[in-house]
Formats: C-alpha cells, sequence, structure tokens
C-alpha cells in the first residue's frame, strides 16, 4: 500500500502540455521515496492519526481542525477504509479491509511513502519502530516525472480508484462543502494573508550551476531566479515580499570584476525590497559598500553595527525599514553576524563594531512594530545556524548557531519570522514561535513563508524550494545583462599571463605551484621571507598558457598583500605553525626565502630543528620581513602570532602579485623545483 497528502488542493495538472513546474505545484517537497513494514495496529493507529485532521461532525460547525495542517492528512491506497466523524478523534477508522479482508491487528503489509513521514514528520509516532525496507533516495517529484512522460496522455480517471470515505452523510456533505469554491466574501478556505520569498549569500553567482547533487541539471542563476520568484509571488494570489540575507556580490569572478555593481543590478532586477548587510559585504572598502548601496533600489539593513566604542551607529547602516506592499506594513529589521571582524580584512571595518543581536532588534522594535504600525515584524539577518538533518522539510531537526542564540533571547511573538543567511544551510526552524528559514546559497534555493489564516487562527507555512534553472524561461533583459558581462569579463579572463612548461598541480603537500605563488609574494614585497597558506591555493594550473582567469581560480579570495616586520622568535613560530598539522599533511604552507627541517614525531610547536636563511641560522633576537595574506596577518589559519606585528600594505591584491611574477620570469616558467621544508625522520 501507499501513503500520501494532498498538499494543497489548489494547484493541479493543465489540459494539455505538463510542465515541470506544475508537477512542483502538486508536489512542492524534496522528498525522497521510502517503504516500511508495518503491522495492522500501526496501520489503523496511522489512519486515526491522519483522521484528526477533522473535527467530529456537529451540524453548522467547522468540520476541518485547524490545528493539523492538510499536507498532514494522508490517505492510503490499496486498502479500502471509512472515516466516521460522528465518532472521536482515535476511533473512527471503520471497516478497514485488505483485498476483502478485515484487518487484524497482527497482519503485516509494506507500505510506500515520502522520507518526511517515515520520520516521524507530522507527529506520526506509530512508524518510529517501523522497519525501513526500501530507500533509495529517489526523488518522488522526479518519479512523478517520470510516470507522467511514461503514460504521456494521463487520464484521470486511470488514477481515480476511491479507498476511503467520509461517513455518515451530513459529515460527508460539510467536508465536500468545506472544499466548494467559496463565494469571496465568505471564504472558509485558507487565505494566505503574507507570502515571504527568501533568498541568501548570493556571493556573486549570477549563472546557474549544475551541483554534485542536481543530476546533471542547472540550478539557479540570476536569469532562472527571477521568473521563479515572479511565479511564487503570482500562484500564491497574495500579497508578497523578498527578502535577502546578504553576502550579495564575493564570490565569484564575474561579479567582482566589478566589485559587485552587476550583482547589484541584478538584485534590483530581481525585485528584492530589503536585504541584511553580510561580512563579505565591506570585502571591497565601506566606501564601495557605500556605492554600493546607492546603486541598489532597495535598503541594506543593519541594526547592530556601530562605531568602536557602541555608542553611535554609522549613518550608512540603516537598522529597519518599514516596506509597504497592497497596504500591508511589514517591518524589517537587519542584522550582520558578530564574526565580521574575524571573516573580512581588519582593514575594511577600522572603526566599526558588530554588537549582540537580539539587544539590537530589541532596541528597535516598538518603534518598527508599534510606531510603524506593522501588521509583520520580520529580522533579515546575516546571522545563520546548522542543522542535525534537514529532511523533509519539517522542523523537527535539532539546530544551533548564532541566531539561534538571537531567538531565544527574544520575546515568543516579537518577531513573526526571522530569515536567516550566512552558514550557507538549510534552515527551518521555529524557536520561541518565531519561524526560522535559511535558504543556502549561490542561488540553490528559495525560502517559501506563508503567513495564513486559517479558521481564527494564522499559521505560518514554510517550504524550502530548489529553482532547477531548466524548469523556467530565463529572463531576457537578465540573460542579456549577462552576456554583456560576461564578454567584459572575457576580455580580461582570456588575457594570457604566462607560459608554463609543465602543468602545476597541487600534488602532496610541498608542490612547486606553491613555492611559486611563495616566491611571487616574497618579491612583491622585496622581503626576507614569505609565508603562503594551502588553504589558500584553490586549483591547479595546466601546461601551456595561462590566463588571467586560470590564476585567479588559484587565488580567488581577493587577499591584499601585507609586509609585516616581525622578531625571529615570531617567524620561527609562524613556521612551526606550518608543521603544527597532522603527520600526514605537513607542511601546511610553502615558504620562500627560508629553509626549514622539522620532525613530525616531536611535540606540536617543537618541531623544527633548523631555519637557514639569509645563508644563515635564523636569529630568534632579529627582525626580519616578512610578507603575508592580510588574512593570515589577522590571525587566519592560526597565525595569530602575526596579529599586532607592524605592518605595510603592498597595495596588491594575491592574484595581482602571482600574475606579475609570472610575467616577468622568462617563459616558458619553470616552477621552483627546490625543496624548502625538509622531514628529518626519513
Ligand atoms: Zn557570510
Amino acid at each position: 500500500m501507499s501513503a500520501a497528502a494532498a498538499f494543497d488542493v489548489q494547484p493541479g495538472l493543465p489540459e494539455g502540455d505538463i510542465h515541470q513546474r506544475d508537477v512542483s505545484g502538486i508536489y512542492p517537497y524534496e522528498n525522497t521515496l521510502r517503504a516500511v513494514r508495518i503491522s495492522g495496529q500501526q496501520l489503523r493507529e496511522y489512519l486515526e492519526h491522519s483522521a484528526r485532521y477533522f473535527r467530529t461532525y456537529e451540524p453548522g460547525q467547522p468540520i476541518i481542525n485547524d490545528s493539523v495542517a492538510g499536507y498532514n492528512y494522508d490517505v492510503i491506497s490499496g486498502v479500502v477504509y471509512n472515516v466516521d466523524l460522528s465518532r472521536p478523534a482515535g476511533q473512527r477508522i471503520r471497516g478497514l479491509a485488505y483485498e476483502g479482508r478485515i484487518v487484524q491487528p497482527t497482519d503485516s503489509f509494506t507500505m510506500a511513502l515520502n522520507s518526511y513521514r517515515q520520520a516521524g514528520g507530522g507527529g506520526y509516532s506509530m512508524l518510529a519502530n517501523a522497519r525501513v525496507v526500501y530507500d533509495k533516495g529517489e526523488d518522488i517529484r522526479e518519479l512523478l516525472v517520470d510516470e507522467i512522460r511514461r503514460v504521456r496522455t494521463i487520464q484521470a480517471t486511470a488514477y481515480l480508484r476511491p479507498s476511503w470515505a467520509i461517513i455518515p452523510d451530513p459529515a460527508r456533505a460539510a467536508a465536500r462543502a468545506a472544499f466548494a469554491p467559496a463565494p469571496a466574501a465568505v471564504s472558509t478556505r485558507d487565505s494566505t494573508v503574507l507570502r515571504v520569498l527568501t533568498t541568501s549569500d548570493l556571493h556573486g553567482q549570477l549563472e546557474s550551476r549544475v551541483w554534485d547533487w542536481s543530476q546533471g541539471r542547472p540550478v539557479g542563476g540570476v536569469a532562472a531566479l527571477k521568473p521563479w520568484l515572479d511565479s511564487l509571488a503570482r500562484v500564491c494570489g497574495c500579497t508578497s515580499v523578498r527578502l535577502d540575507a546578504g553576502d550579495e556580490m564575493q564570490g565569484t569572478l564575474l561579479s567582482n570584476t566589478t566589485f559587485g555593481r552587476g550583482t547589484i543590478d541584478a538584485m534590483n532586477a530581481l525585485g528584492i525590497d530589503a536585504a541584511a548587510i553580510g561580512n563579505h559585504e565591506f570585502d571591497w572598502s565601506v566606501d564601495t559598500l557605500r556605492v554600493r548601496m546607492s546603486d541598489a533600489k532597495y535598503p541594506f539593513l543593519s541594526a547592530n553595527i556601530t562605531n568602536a566604542a557602541g555608542t553611535a551607529r554609522p549613518d550608512w547602516a540603516t537598522p529597519w525599514k518599514l516596506v509597504t506592499k497592497n497596504g500591508v506594513k511589514i517591518a524589517v529589521i537587519g542584522l550582520t553576524t558578530t564574526e565580521t571582524p574575524t571573516s573580512t580584512a581588519a582593514r575594511n571595518i577600522q572603526g566599526l563594531a558588530f554588537g549582540d543581536g537580539a539587544q539590537a532588534i530589541k532596541r528597535y522594535l516598538p518603534e518598527a512594530r508599534a510606531g510603524a504600525g506593522a501588521d509583520f515584524v520580520i529580522v533579515v539577518a546575516h546571522v545563520g545556524a546548522a542543522c542535525d538533518s534537514s529532511t523533509g522539510g519539517g522542523n523537527t531537526a535539532a539546530c544551533h548557531g548564532e541566531i539561534l542564540d538571537v531567538a531565544r533571547q527574544l520575546d515568543s511573538g516579537s518577531v513573526d519570522l526571522i530569515v536567516a543567511g550566512h552558514t550557507h544551510l538549510r534552515v527551518n526552524t521555529v524557536v520561541h514561535g518565531i519561524p526560522i528559514v535559511e535558504a543556502q546559497s549561490s542561488g540553490r534555493s528559495i525560502g517559501v513563508v506563508d503567513f495564513v489564516r486559517t479558521g481564527g487562527r494564522r499559521d505560518v507555512r514554510v517550504q524550502l524550494v530548489t529553482p532547477y534553472a531548466d524548469q523556467v524561461k530565463p529572463d531576457v533583459a537578465l540573460t542579456e545583462a549577462l552576456g554583456r558581462q560576461q564578454q567584459a569579463v572575457r576580455n580580461i579572463s582570456e588575457r594570457v599571463v604566462a607560459r608554463l612548461k609543465v602543468p602545476l598541480k597541487r600534488e602532496g603537500d610541498e608542490y612547486a605551484l606553491g613555492r611559486l605563488i611563495a616566491d611571487a609574494q616574497r618579491a612583491a614585497g622585496r622581503a626576507d621571507v614569505a609565508i603562503m597558506n594551502n588553504g589558500g591555493i584553490r586549483a591547479d594550473l595546466p601546461e601551456g598558457t595561462v590566463t588571467w582567469g586560470q590564476a585567479y581560480q588559484v587565488q580567488p579570495f581577493q587577499n591584499r598583500l601585507l609586509r609585516l616586520t616581525v622578531k625571529g622568535s615570531v617567524l620561527q613560530d609562524a613556521l612551526e605553525q606550518c608543521v603544527a598539522g597532522s603527520q600526514d599533511h605537513l607542511p601546511d604552507c610553502h615558504v620562500a626565502g627560508a629553509e626549514v627541517w622539522y620532525d613530525p614525531r616531536k611535540e606540536v610547536r617543537k618541531r623544527i630543528s633548523r631555519v637557514h636563511l639569509g645563508g644563515k641560522d635564523l636569529d630568534k633576537d632579529r627582525t626580519y620581513t616578512l610578507v603575508v595574506s592580510d588574512f593570515m596577518a589577522t590571525g587566519g589559519s592560526g597565525f595569530g602570532m602575526l596579529v599586532g606585528s607592524p605592518k605595510e600594505d603592498l597595495d596588491v591584491v594575491d592574484v595581482d602579485a602571482l600574475t606579475r611574477y609570472l610575467g616577468v620570469l622568462r617563459a616558458p616558467v619553470e616552477a621552483p623545483a627546490d625543496v624548502r621544508f625538509h622531514r628529518t625522520d626519513h
């Protein structure tokens, strides 16, 4: 047998061609197919639990129980049964029979269901001990598509095998009436008051992209996101608002070459109504951010950014804004992660502080809620969470993270929704009655949050949908704009910067490409030594011509180079950090200007026996000049010993230092072959 719910009674398959979006309409969740072995007793409990969707029939009273969501009303095919609404919940299933025989408690069946339900979603706790006998991870929507393709022409009658009925007749009539199209003024159906569409952490992903989980299908890209957002807004037939949780611009060559300008143009076209200020928004300086804010047709919000003393906020940091849509007033309060000081270069956030999120929200809540007369207060936070499990669309998973700490300090009901970001994960949870939704990153997900009036109460329904690009017709204007940017980038990225004699690969832990980068950085600063962390080397280079775009793939982070003046003892500590990791992955850096002998069997921080530089052994009392990225200089990758050293900004980004260095070497370039970290244990 098979259990399923009608998630929404509104959408259906239209006459004529069926599109992917129609299938998504009737099956909006990303559940997979499973099967369990259950007893007759469990089957009966299952149906009784499902039947709680109805109230016990009383003439003139509503028949639907508003406290059970429609998507938790399962029907089962393969058996026949009646739902007797003259009886109280728990005693309603009558005449349950399988192949003409009444089901006995000790009978055993195999039942197909979705992953959400199998995991107990919707309170179906009787499944907790039911053995899973089938789980191949098949996406149910894909199975639906396969079935539609297989039959080519669908006849509804071929699928209509009535297996259950509501009894007695007056109860059945009341249930039918509850779903009949009602006159507009006295609708008894659920009505969506507001739909919030959320995105986060686009990170300059303007083009659609195939992911390892997307089965070869392109996902996202702004030209697809626009029709997706437009359609999600349109099908609701309700008031909707589009909110983004920040980190829009940093991350792709396409976006970074215009320092985010192209991304803001796209966000404008996507109709974003407000966005949080993300930590990476600072990557190109506050001045650049302010220009981008002026390019945007929507406000950038953050309530917790102040001056270093915490006494005043910079005038560009707007804490909240009232967005009015069709007369619905939505107060949007912004937040920025308190991790910002450690996740962007220190120079970008000089003089700024990122204060406690909950306190900041509470500071502005009175004026946002009562002062502005807002119908909804929504926090859009570049602050995130991680959940132990993200299966099924349920919100039972255990979540943790900065945004949960914020929500726990808020009064229940003080905020209607938190749109989170920053961790790039799927989050759909509730804390203190406040729903929290996070829609991953790079255009992989859209959060759809519906505030629904159902009966006399308000309900919140959350889905995360995957915007497959092949399901929509791409937006023409955005496609053209993207094409222009791609051409401009090609002019830069296809410029040849070097010719290599052999390919340079990240093979082993010390390799020629790493030595070449370290040499380039040392040369850029005319320094005694340079250290490059391996984590910052992100791609290989091919033999033959190397383009700027390929070099950019190797060093995509746009780190600036700094020349530090350090004591010999600090330099020694920094080199110890390079060999402090697990024995199988050493060293974890590349060095230029020095040679190091170390024994990985020895205690961490005491592994180096000798450092040779400038023709002599390292002198712990002398000072040396050292080039590192601003990331390392501010303590990244465990280089805390470098923080506080006198430093000069070399005014060059790492990838530019590399391409300039390649430009002065004689072609074809042969990368340095001299090993610089020597193990003394073999
Ligand atoms: Zn972030």
